[in-house]
């Protein structure tokens, strides 16, 4: 061929990477491997198929692991333990440097591995998973430095499961065991089980490098061995990166066990481009976004959204450019796109892309040359998709784009919010103003602007709605592998905590006592329940006191909707929000003496104790006014010319479920946190004491609330807690109260994965400022976005 042919086609030769030493690696173990307990690997049992993506030909056998070995692995866990712990943070920081370095040792051999295993090309696992493998555990033996210094009155959860996928199966085994053995757990962790080799060299690695025996435990299997994992009883934890489905489903399982959970689940996140973009620079983001990894990536950038007036120039580019994409075999240094992890996952985007055909859209498509018998799907751009089409709703999960257009800015947060997935979102725009501005309007855990796909060890991580909870990478990641010192010190509530005389409901027909009758408090008003009912209230001797308004399902619902309604709530100022608050203890503090005396008639404490209690919800309101301007996120400085902006922001609607014990404080307590950082409540007070909460209306008619930021509805709380679990507009969930109340909001809160934060039946000192106040609750009552913003020429 004469070099200006060699000009005209620009094609690429092969530039094949060396598979010698990892199929030496595989040889070495037969390729056939058990699971890694307790410091040493077992011989391998029943067995799995593990096949190699890009050529369907067998690659290995892997162990099913049953019930016995998670809870070997568990045990082991156990065991390892206190010692680990015993170590301090310098010690541990000293195991996690080795691993890091013993990472950068072997990098090439890890990168082929995991490139023959998962079918990702090589430039990929040898330029982004191994070096961000290496800096994740370089940046957690920082943490753990750092621990005892940071992290006062926390401690290490204990025994953490970790359940993994197949799309980054070194890279999400480093986010997961970084920051666990870090701050002092020990893990048990199943990989996929197509994808599990670079776990298992990786346990070797962590073995030459002298990590002590049982602190990481890897057990290989299928989902089954992940069900071990989440319902074995000693662990702590559990933190899983996978489908928004078996999320649903660990949550389930989970409810009420006591056991934490992060939940890291899927996406459709929204790629908008505004006019005043640097086109060809959001172009190569593109295929960044929906092209890295096959497109099986959870935060891909799967749905493109482009201004009007650049629409068809945009899509007319974006095809030329997609034509120049290189697919072919993994190894091969010149491929921009592997294979597919599987025929069932090819099978998937398939027949995703069919069904978006049917619907209307029109599909371009790259040609592909690829070898025989590989599980390879060409890159993918539909187009003239509707908002509410099966391919602009549903995670694909493959190399496949849809695109549409928007108008304005407005039009753009819409579409961009209108998914069940929060996980991340990128905007283009030569306008800073206008990309920060939008920034915040997306319901969105990451927010890359002007760039795609960015991640980083100090930068959390993590969605919003559908997406999950929790938070990986950076100090907001270390929060989750810890928890409060004082929490292990609580004692459990005995047994239900007995109503005062009977609750029997009364209506207006039974008795004309509805007008000594205290109502609901809805949307900024006294509202008589939907149902006309009430019921009865009785002081701490038994003798009955004033009704209050018996909500039902309906007037749970009225109550949301006003708390929907009250959005402006979230965007105001800190200051003003902090002078709410403030205004609520001054006119709390000029009725001190009635709320006592009603707290002791209610609860039969003495006249001391209710002045107290009263004085406690003072300063408590004060000390959430106080934090309103001061809980504050940070500037990440990852490695790159930019920094990245993690900002608390409110979560949105929640719903509480107060305890009967210190009803006025426990629902101070709960409540002023919340609103503090910008949420609105909807509050179910102690069902024991009621008028203690009706009493507050008045307080919170002469401040300066605005309507709908506290809602109050009285009631039995077995009854309304289901009601609030159940409804999709609550975002999250906060509720004190008998075990089993735990347990229904764990249970019942799966629906849109609500974020639930319960005590399992354990009582807290609400007069305790350790146990009862504090970040530990501003962090509950938020969530953390992370806007990555670069900067230069
Ligand atoms: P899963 O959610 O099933 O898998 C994730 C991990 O969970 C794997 O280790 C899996 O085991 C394990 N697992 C499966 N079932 C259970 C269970 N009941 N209890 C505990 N652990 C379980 O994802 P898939 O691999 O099946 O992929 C299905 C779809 O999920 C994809 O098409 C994609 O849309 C989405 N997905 C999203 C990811 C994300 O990061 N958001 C990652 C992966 C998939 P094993 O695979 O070994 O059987």
């Amino acid at each position: 061929m004469s070099v200006s042919t060699y000009f005209d086609t620009m094609d690429y030769g092969p530039a094949p990477e060396s598979d010698k030493d990892a199929r030496a690696w595989l040889a070495s173990h037969e390729a056939s491997f058990g699971h890694f307990i307790g410091g040493r690997f077992t011989l391998p049992g029943a067995q799995l198929d593990d096949l190699e993506p890009a050529t369907g030909k067998l690659l290995a056998h892997l162990t099913q692991g049953s019930a016995a070995d998670v809870d070997a692995a568990v045990q082991a866990a156990q065991a390892a333990l206190a010692p680990w712990q015993a170590l301090g943070g310098h010690g541990r920081a000293r195991h996690l440097y080795a691993l890091a370095r013993s990472v950068q040792r072997h990098a090439r051999l890890l990168a082929v591995l995991e490139s023959i295993d998962n079918g990702k090309p090589v430039r990929e696992s040898r330029d982004v998973d191994v070096p961000l493998v290496a800096r994740h555990f370089y940046h957690y033996a920082g943490w753990a430095q750092l621990q005892e210094r940071e992290f006062p009155g926390m401690a290490p959860v204990g025994v953490v499961g970790q359940i993994v996928p197949w799309n980054f199966p070194l890279l999400m085994l480093a986010w997961k065991i970084a920051p666990a053995l870090a701050l002092g757990n020990t893990v048990v962790l199943k990989p996929a089980e197509s994808t599990s080799l670079t776990a298992l060299l990786f346990a070797e690695l962590a073995q030459q490098a002298g990590l002590p025996a049982g602190v990481l435990n890897i057990v290989t299997g299928d989902g089954r061995t992940g069900t071990a994992i989440v319902d074995h009883p000693g662990i702590h934890k559990i933190a899983f990166t996978g489908s928004t489905e078996v999320g649903r489903q660990i949550r389930e399982r989970t409810a009420g066990s006591g056991k934490s959970l992060t939940l890291e689940l899927g996406g459709k996140s929204p790629f908008i481009v505004f006019e005043d973009a640097d086109i060809d620079a959001a172009v190569e983001g593109v295929v960044d976004a929906i092209w890295f990894n096959q497109g099986q990536v959870c935060c891909a950038g799967s749905r493109l959204l482009v201004q009007e007036g650049i629409h068809d120039r945009f899509i007319a580019r974006l095809k030329a450019r997609m034509d120049k994409l290189k697919v072919g075999a993994p190894l091969d240094k010149c491929s921009d796109m592997g294979a597919l992890i599987s025929p069932v996952q090819l099978e998937r985007v398939r027949s995703l892309v069919q069904q978006g055909l049917r619907e209307g859209a029109q599909c371009h498509q790259v040609a592909l040359d690829v070898p025989a018998g590989g599980c390879f799907y060409p890159p993918t751009l539909l187009t003239g998709v509707h908002p509410a089409a099966t391919v602009a709703t549903e995670e694909i999960f493959g190399p496949v784009l849809v695109a549409m257009s928007f108008r304005t800015p407005d039009e753009a947060v819409q579409l961009a919010n209108n998914s069940r997935y929060g996980l991340a979102a990128s905007i283009w725009s030569e306008t800073i103003g206008l990309a920060l501005g939008v920034a915040p309007q997306l319901k969105a855990g990451v927010v890359w602007i002007n760039s795609t796909n960015q991640f980083d060890a100090a930068v959390g991580f993590g969605g919003y709605r559908e997406s999950g909870y929790g938070r990986e990478g950076g100090r907001e990641g270390c929060y989750e592998y810890l928890k409060p010192i004082a929490s292990k010190e609580r004692p459990a509530r005995s047994a239900r905590t007995p109503a005062h005389g009977d609750a029997t409901a009364t209506t207006s027909a039974q008795g004309g006592a509805i007008d000594r009758t205290a109502k609901l408090y809805v949307g900024g008003k006294q509202v008589r329940p939907d149902g006309e009912a009430s019921m009865p209230t009785y002081a701490a001797h038994g003798a009955r006191l004033d009704d209050v308004g018996l909500g039902n399902r309906k007037d749970i619902r009225n109550a949301v909707a006003a708390a929907v309604k009250a959005s402006a709530w979230s965007n105001a100022t800190p200051h003003r929000r902090a002078q709410g608050l403030y205004y609520i203890a001054e006119n709390l503090s000029a009725r001190a003496d009635e709320f006592a005396h009603r707290i002791a008639l209610t609860t039969g404490v003495s006249a001391a104790q209710a002045s107290a209690e009263v004085e406690a919800s003072i300063r408590r309101l004060f000390c959430y006014g106080a934090w309103a301007d001061k809980f504050e996120g940070a500037v990440h400085q990852p490695p790159m010319r930019g920094v990245a902006l993690a900002m608390p922001e409110a979560i949105g609607v929640v719903g509480v479920v107060c305890p009967a014990e210190q009803p006025l404080l426990a629902l101070v307590s709960l409540v002023a946190p919340l609103v503090a950082v910008g949420n609105r409540v909807v509050v179910v007070p102690s069902q024991q004491a009621p008028l203690v909460a009706t009493d507050l209306y008045q307080v919170f008619d002469t401040s300066d609330l605005p309507d709908g930021v506290i809602n109050i509805v009285t009631g039995h709380s077995a009854e309304l807690l289901p009601v609030l679990a159940d409804h999709d507009e609550i975002d999250a969930l906060w509720v004190r109260g008998p075990a089993d109340f735990s347990v229904t909001a764990e249970r019942l809160s799966i629906g849109n994965l609500k974020r639930c934060f319960v005590d399992y039946g354990q009582a807290i000192d609400w007069l305790d400022d350790v146990q009862g106040e504090g970040p530990h609750y501003l962090r509950q009552a938020t969530q953390l976005k992370n806007i990555w913003i670069p900067y230069g020429e």
